[in-house]
């Protein structure tokens, strides 16, 4: 064997770049690419070269982005040629927020989002009841809190009236109150004398002390854990119903913050089916009181099984508080409209600390649900105690939701890294947060609500998701209301606490590289750069020409994932 000085090597090097450059620049020995993306206005989230015209993918990464005659030479005899027509290509759209199998189950189930007041939702049950005549359960999800006046609260009279002996379950649009009918609440034996369960409130009448067939937090299990189990093959399903929706709208990759980790072999199933369209990031939900033994065994399990591309397990997702249109949010203060109540903590404070400490040790990645702006401050106090103890590793721990938020605590997302995982469309300003939302929070609170802009303008990252199935995932409706803080017809006409606006730019990168970086993968994704992963859309309009108030009508015209053609709208 002969060696050569290494002097020797480092000279012919450049010599050696300079003639692979030659034949290529002559068309020879470059190798044609699977997928051209042609005709573009390719927007890549990449600051070095922000718009170009096409893209070149192969082997599930892209290989070039730039102008047509550039991208034109990749194209071979087996090349497949996507004509954008001129239209907005972006990187694929990241949710960042959401409970997969729990929103797939959703597409098959009464859907009550958007219903106006009880009358509309017995119409829609009615409705929903003739198609689906077999059902011994009736399921749904979607009713919000605004509908039902004052206490706003729903009972089960108005589910009793059409359905005296088959049991319903609905969930509230936010998955923290369910409703049950005096059919369900019998079937899962709950009666007068049955106390409330750790964390979870039964709503009672006042006089005679009958369950109203509200049940706060965790007292749905107890409805919930009677319901009749679906089949691996009837969860398989919905999943695939799931990807085709998400690619449809855009989304190439979730962060699944709890429901998802007890399916992950059904992801793996499907990866290994090739059904798999959805780049999924799962988080172990921990449940309060403590970390255990067991749960600790169970989240490095999954994590040494699933760390690629496709499925990744090496997060762990806390709730520390509820939500504020049931006063279940931890706040510094109390509600405005009842102050009797400052909602509290889900976890000890030392336990949760202890807990995130020991996980952000194991370089874990930390999500926690803090939506008052008391539980906000225990995550942040958590996360500062866990860098000081562990130090300065790459940990970006997250907080989920924060929908108000103490002045004091806006820089401390910049300072000590920590991301805002955020819902756009949990702003809308409807009803259910103006006249709900708003009042329980009150001025102070709300003139704080949502603060993406504060936080961001303060050196805070921003990733955002839908919490799907609390809201819809069609995340095109979410870049509408971060930019504009109104509702679809331009209603509150200022804007709902305007000066949180954010840019089209802004906001779409919360949903790209602002997403990949709160997933801890922005050098595979996030943007459209040689070598990273070929996930990208096609808009039907360009969000940035626009007037934002039509952004929410976007339609998905092609959606690519890891190079394959996942999703391709109809040609009129
Ligand atoms: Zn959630």
């Amino acid at each position: 064997m002969k060696i050569y000085p290494l002097r020797v090597v480092l000279q012919s090097l450049p010599l050696l770049l300079c003639a692979a450059l030659i034949s290529r620049a002559q068309g020879r020995m470059v190798e044609p690419a699977d997928i051209i993306v042609v005709h573009g206005r390719v927007y890549t989230e990449n600051p070095q070269q922000p718009w170009a015209q096409a893209v070149a993918i192969q082997r599930g990464k892209i290989v070039a982005v730039g102008d047509e005659p550039e991208i034109e030479r990749m194209r071979g005899m087996g090349t497949k040629v996507i004509n954008a027509g001129g239209k907005l290509v972006l990187p694929g759209f990241v949710d960042c927020h959401i409970h997969f199998i729990d929103g797939s189950f959703s597409l098959g189930r009464v859907n009550l989002e958007g219903a106006k007041d009880p009358a509309d939702i017995q119409k829609r049950l009615r409705e929903y009841i003739s198609e689906h005549p077999g059902d011994d359960w009736i399921l749904g999800r979607g009713w919000n809190y605004a509908m039902f006046g004052p206490e706003a609260l729903p009972h089960k009279k108005y589910l009793d009236e059409i359905f005296p002996n088959r049991p319903v379950f609905l969930e509230g649009y936010d998955g923290h109150t369910y409703w049950a009918n005096s059919k369900a609440l019998a079937v899962a034996g709950i009666v007068r004398e049955t106390a409330d369960p750790p964390n979870g409130t039964i709503v009672r009448d006042p006089k005679t002390g009958d369950a109203t067939g509200a049940l706060k937090e965790s007292a749905q299990d107890l409805v919930a854990k009677v319901i009749p189990k679906p089949s691996r093959a009837e969860k398989l399903s919905a999943l695939s119903a799931g990807m085709k929706w998400a690619n449809e709208h855009g989304i190439t990759r979730v962060h699944s913050a709890g429901g998802d980790f007890e399916v992950l072999d059904l992801f793996d199933e499907m990866r290994q089916r090739g059904d798999l369209s959805v780049r999924m990031y799962v988080a172990y939900f921990l449940n309060p009181p403590e970390l255990r033994p067991q749960d600790l065994d169970a989240i490095e399990h999954a994590r040494k099984k699933f760390h690629d591309d496709w499925i990744d397990a090496s997060a762990v997702k806390f709730m520390v508080d509820g939500v504020v249109e049931s006063h279940t949010a931890a706040m510094l203060e109390p509600y405005s409209d009842d102050p009797s109540l400052k909602g509290k903590l889900f976890w000890e404070p030392s336990n949760y600390k202890a807990a995130v400490a020991e996980l952000d040790k194991r370089g874990l990645q930390l999500f926690t649900h803090a939506i008052g702006d008391y539980g906000v401050r225990t995550a942040l106090d958590a996360y500062e105690n866990a860098e000081a103890r562990n130090h300065n590793r790459d940990r970006r721990p997250r907080i989920e939701h924060i929908e108000t938020i103490n002045t004091a605590d806006i820089p401390r997302f910049g300072k000590l890294g920590v991301i805002a995982s955020m819902q756009p469309l949990h702003s809308y300003p409807d009803s259910d947060t103006l006249d709900v939302w708003a009042r329980n929070a009150g001025p102070d609170r709300a003139s704080r609500a949502w603060a993406w802009k504060s936080i961001s303008d303060a050196g805070g990252r921003l990733a955002f998701g839908s919490d799907w199935p609390v809201v819809t995932l069609n995340p095109w409706e979410g870049v509408q209301t971060a930019v504009t803080r109104q509702t679809a017809e331009g209603q509150p006409v200022a804007g709902f606490v305007p000066d949180q606006r954010l840019t089209v730019a802004q906001v779409i990168d919360g949903y790209t590289l602002g997403a990949a970086f709160a997933g801890r993968r922005e050098k595979s994704e996030g943007s459209l750069e040689i070598g990273k992963l070929a996930d990208l859309i096609i808009l039907s309009q360009n969000i940035f020409d626009i007037d934002p108030h039509k952004i929410g009508a976007t339609k998905v015209v092609t959606t690519i994932v890891g190079g394959r053609l996942v999703y391709q709208a109809e040609t009129k």
